[in-house]
């Protein structure tokens, strides 16, 4: 089953303790696209402007991604920077330049159209909306927000919220789309409001999953080296949602174990600059991380002997 991903395409210039990177590869439906495609046929809505180097795409289109919903609008492309602090938990924002991604109105094709998976990366809830109103039936549709869009377009998320089945949202979002402190309180009236899965991102610290009358929890894997976590939240979605795609199966059981697949690509993609270590994975390296996880959270119960 194929995956329709509508979100920035980004030259990104950033800066960690380790190194800065000038004008690199990145944007949301990018790391999404990178990560998602070592699991499923990818489609990619997304527009750039005429000074985008469209030859550093060419590895998405040898893993299936479909770019051909790649608008080239003159003008320049959407461009971010960031700096990260020491512990590289904290991200200051140097600049935003939004360039053509200013009056992205995204038309998705035809062809895209009958798309059975969509993930709505972050972009204003207004145009996340529009999308899904171009979608003839999807079954599963998986969005992100931020802070921006929950402080300043809450109507237009609320709505959007209405039409979606899940979300994935830090937890510092998670608290102020509730306005409630308390997490599980918070979850359960975001629940509420619409999606039934409601994943909460906890950067180094992992992701909770709300599905269903339970939770489960993926942990970060635990990495001696990080060198650029931008694009782990989006690198995550990838993950979980190509595996939910490669399986077509929406149990609770296979939710979880998609959840471990987000952190598995994210794993990845911090260690390395921009979207350098997603380029070229081997499936092996992918199975063998997976399972390492499994070791990580597997414990015998039964025979505690209490
Ligand atoms: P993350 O680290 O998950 O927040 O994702 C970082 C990616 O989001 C970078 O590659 C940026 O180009 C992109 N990005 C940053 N700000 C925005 C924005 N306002 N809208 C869309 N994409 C953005």
């Amino acid at each position: 089953m194929s995956i329709l991903v509508v979100g920035s395409v980004a030259l990104d210039t950033v800066e960690t303790p380790f190194g800065k990177a000038d004008d690199a590869l990145g944007g949301s439906a990018i790391y999404f696209s990178a990560a998602a495609s070592y699991f499923a046929p990818i489609r990619v809505v997304g527009v750039v402007g005429e000074d985008f180097p469209e030859e550093r795409l060419e590895f998405l289109s040898k893993r299936n991604v479909d770019l051909t919903g790649l608008e080239s609008k003159p003008g320049k492309t959407f461009r971010w920077g960031g700096r990260y602090g020491f512990d590289l938990n904290s991200r200051e924002t140097l600049f935003t330049h939004l360039n053509v991604f200013e009056d992205f109105a995204p038309v998705i094709p035809d062809k895209y159209r009958d798309s059975q998976m969509v993930f709505l990366a972050n972009i204003a809830p207004e145009l996340q909306l529009d999308v899904l109103q171009q979608i003839k039936s999807p079954r599963l549709v998986a969005l992100d927000t931020m802070n921006f869009w929950i402080e300043g377009s809450l109507t237009a998320l609320k709505e959007t919220l209405m039409h979606i089945h899940v979300l994935i949202i830090n937890d510092s979002e998670v608290r102020q789309l509730a306005k409630e402190p308390n997490l599980v309180k918070a979850v359960r009236a975001i629940r509420e409001m619409g999606p039934k899965v409601l994943i909460v991102k906890k950067g180094e610290h992992g992701a909770l999953m709300f599905i269903e009358d339970s939770y489960f929890w993926a942990p970060a894997y635990p990495l001696e080296f990080i060198y650029d976590p931008t694009g782990a939240g989006d690198t995550f979605a990838g993950g979980f949602m190509g595996y939910l795609a490669k399986t077509g199966e929406l149990s609770k059981e296979n939710y979880r174990r998609a959840l471990i697949f987000g952190s598995t690509m994210a794993s990845f993609c911090v260690e390395k600059f921009s979207l350098e270590k997603l380029v070229d994975l081997k499936d092996e390296e992918i199975r063998e991380r997976f399972t390492d996880f499994w070791h990580m959270t597997h414990f015998d119960h039964e025979n505690s002997g209490f």
